[in-house]
């Protein structure tokens, strides 16, 4: 069976092509970045018109280069929540007009559902259960994943995400938005152990996060300190040690706690190489095992939504759904997806 995804929640528009035999056939990414860096963030109205103008093309192309026909779809998957609401009726609208107008089902899908899926995309792939840390621009959950739907909330951030954390101090930083990625590149440059910032929530016995503080700790340094170069990278390196270790140790009590062997990473902080290396290193001497998603796919992509699609339609009891309506969810939880 061949599933197209549709992923329009933020600022990318993702399509994929996934076949539940032989795998991805194809995917096609277009990142609204670059539209959005002037303004510092994410503008929702741009937002939801650039995924009007990409979506149809992005199916088009996709389709062409995986050699595959619209009436050879079997169903649509798209992204239904959480994300900006103007931005996923882009996606909802499209994928349920055209599977009504194929006659086939459509399923409406969690983003997050899609991002801690993403590791099965890859080769070889964790296998139920496993401990899912999610750590993504909106989200940092600790998830136990016992099968398809079946998702049990561990902790999580009781303010900022991990990748909203790096996006806040990237910007204090003078770096762009968004400053992941650049603020690691950083890192790489930095001295550790010049500077000592918290680990927040360390030892609190539970499984949840808070950086809110970090980036305040981090505002502090920078006000007390010249601005330069040497300083600014010696505070990026500062800062990933610090998010990475409460990381690190969180994943680590989150496999004691459920008694569970493996660990899957999902979400944009997941292309963190520093987390990846801390991550493979310690679970190795742990006897546990870690799966990472390709690197294309920690970020938003068709792809997770078009492999959740496909999975759901495996596990789905009864009739699959035509559809001729259609809602967002802004908000929803992951348990009750
Ligand atoms: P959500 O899925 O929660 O709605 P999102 O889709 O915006 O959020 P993702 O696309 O999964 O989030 O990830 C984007 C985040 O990942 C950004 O905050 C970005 O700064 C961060 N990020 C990307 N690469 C890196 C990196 N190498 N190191 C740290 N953070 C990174
Ligand atoms: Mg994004
Ligand atoms: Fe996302």
């Amino acid at each position: 069976m061949i599933v197209l995804g549709i992923e329009t929640s933020c600022d990318e528009t993702g399509i994929a092509l996934y076949h539940t035999e032989q795998g991805l056939l194809g995917h096609a990414l277009h990142s609204q970045i670059a539209m959005h860096s002037e303004y510092g963030g994410v503008v929702p109205e741009l937002a939801s018109r650039d995924h009007i103008r990409r979506t149809l093309p992005l199916i088009k192309q996709v389709l062409k280069h995986s050699n595959v026909r619209l009436p050879d779809i079997d169903a649509i998957a798209y992204t239904q929540g959480p994300g900006l609401a103007g931005a996923l009726l882009t996606g909802a609208s499209i994928g349920t007009a055209l599977a009504f107008a194929l006659g086939i089902p459509v399923l409406n899908i969690h983003h997050l559902e899609g991002h801690l899926l993403s590791p099965l995309l890859s080769k070889p792939a964790p296998r139920f259960p496993f401990v899912a840390l999610l750590v993504s621009g909106g989200h940092t959950q600790l998830m136990q994943v016992d099968g398809i739907g079946q998702y049990r909330l561990l902790g999580e951030t009781v303010d900022d995400a991990a990748g909203e954390a790096f996006d806040k101090t990237a910007k204090l930083l003078g770096l762009g938005y968004p400053g992941g990625q650049s603020l690691a590149n950083l890192a790489t440059r930095g001295q550790a152990g010049r500077f000592k910032l918290p680990r927040p929530m360390l030892h609190s016995g539970d499984l949840n996060f808070s950086f809110s503080g970090l980036k305040t700790a981090v505002a502090l340094l920078i006000s007390k300190h010249e601005a330069a170069p040497q300083t600014h990278a010696d505070i990026a390196r500062a800062f990933e040690d610090a998010v990475t270790d409460v990381l690190v140790e969180k994943s680590l009590s989150a496999l004691e706690m459920t008694g569970l062997q493996q660990l899957v990473v999902a979400g944009g902080v997941g292309a963190n190489a520093q987390l990846r290396q801390k991550l493979s290193h310690r679970l190795t001497a742990l006897g546990a095992t870690v799966f990472f998603p390709e690197l294309e796919f920690c970020t938003d992509n068709g792809a997770m939504i078009a492999l959740a699609g496909a999975l759901r339609l495996q596990h789905i009891n009864g009739a699959p759904r035509i559809a001729d309506s259609f809602t967002v969810k802004a908000r929803w939880h992951l348990e009750s997806a």
